[in-house]
């Protein structure tokens, strides 16, 4: 595996590379690599000739300093888990080469509502951060397939969102939530976990799964509220529980009339918070 830390040089080698062809499948992250990091690579390599990872804990989508310098990180145990999984390029940028400070890398295009709701609310400026990196990301490694997780479902609508605003010559895909035994989506934050929350946090799956049994049975007010009961367990505490609509992230008013329906939550475990949704309806 490849590793470059400066843009010029992975440009230089994707330029070489590459020869005009663009089979290029990109996997951006923060690091702290899981079993769902890693899926995203064996996604990406099994439709692209070059797979290229980038980790970059990326300080403009933190709104909590502290939650910026309690994020995990473990480089070379990461690094030896993509050489395993056979990624081709693994792009390890200092803050520099991601915001230099003579080039303006913001990106303001109108969110359409997108980054109010849900993980905005609660953390404001997270995804004005997060469409900036990728967008940046994107302009490095020029990949004709990106993929990113469900996971994170209003980042990746955001995502979809800026590319199609944008219309960047890029293919974005999603790949399933990877989940723990007990259904608790793997993350990394869940390092951060005790072994007795670990077992605990597979409510939230649980209460997913159960939002998604009464859909045609209950309110969407009564399911939230339902919801937000159940995770309320002593250690835990639900943040919020919404019904939303998976084309503009807006509450379902109408459950028949709406074609894509996710439920998507977010709760403290302790100090540390874990998001989750599940895809309750797709005839799209
Ligand atoms: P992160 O390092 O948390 O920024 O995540 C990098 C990418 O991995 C994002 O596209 C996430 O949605 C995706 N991801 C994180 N956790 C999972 C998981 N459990 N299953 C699948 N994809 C994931």
């Amino acid at each position: 595996m490849f590793i470059f830390k400066k843009t010029e040089d992975l440009r230089n080698f994707l330029q070489q590379k590459n020869n005009g062809t663009r089979d290029i499948g990109f996997v951006p992250t923060m690091g702290a690599l899981h079993e769902g990091h890693l899926s995203l690579i064996r996604m990406s390599k099994s439709s692209n000739s070059l797979c290229i990872c980038s980790i970059f804990v990326n300080p403009t989508q933190f709104n909590q300093a502290a939650d910026l310098q309690k994020y995990p990180r473990t480089t070379s145990k990461d690094i030896a888990l993509l050489a395993k999984v056979g990624c081709d390029v693994l792009f390890l940028p200092h803050e520099s080469e991601i915001y230099p400070s003579d080039l303006d890398t913001k990106v303001e295009i109108a969110m359409n509502g997108l980054d109010t709701v849900m993980e905005g609310e609660f953390r404001p400026g997270h995804f004005a951060g997060v469409i900036q990196v990728v967008k940046r990301l994107l302009d490095i490694t020029s990949p004709s397939h990106l993929y990113m997780g469900q996971k994170d479902f209003q980042q990746f609508s955001i995502i979809k969102h800026m590319i199609r605003t944008l219309d960047l010559p890029v293919n974005l895909v999603m790949a399933p939530t990877v989940r723990a035994e007990n259904g608790l989506a793997k993350s990394s934050r869940n390092e951060r976990l005790t072994a007795e929350q670990k077992e605990q946090a597979g409510i939230i799956y649980k209460t997913l799964s159960a939002a998604g049994d009464v859909l045609l049975r209950k309110s969407v007010d009564t399911i939230e509220a339902d919801a937000i009961k159940t995770l309320s367990i002593p250690g835990f505490k639900p943040e919020y529980f919404d019904i939303v609509d998976g084309n503009t992230l807006q509450p379902v008013k109408d459950v028949l009339n709406t074609d894509w329906i996710v439920a998507c939550t977010a709760v403290w475990a302790g100090d540390v918070r874990l998001i989750d949704n599940m895809i309750l309806k797709d005839e799209g």
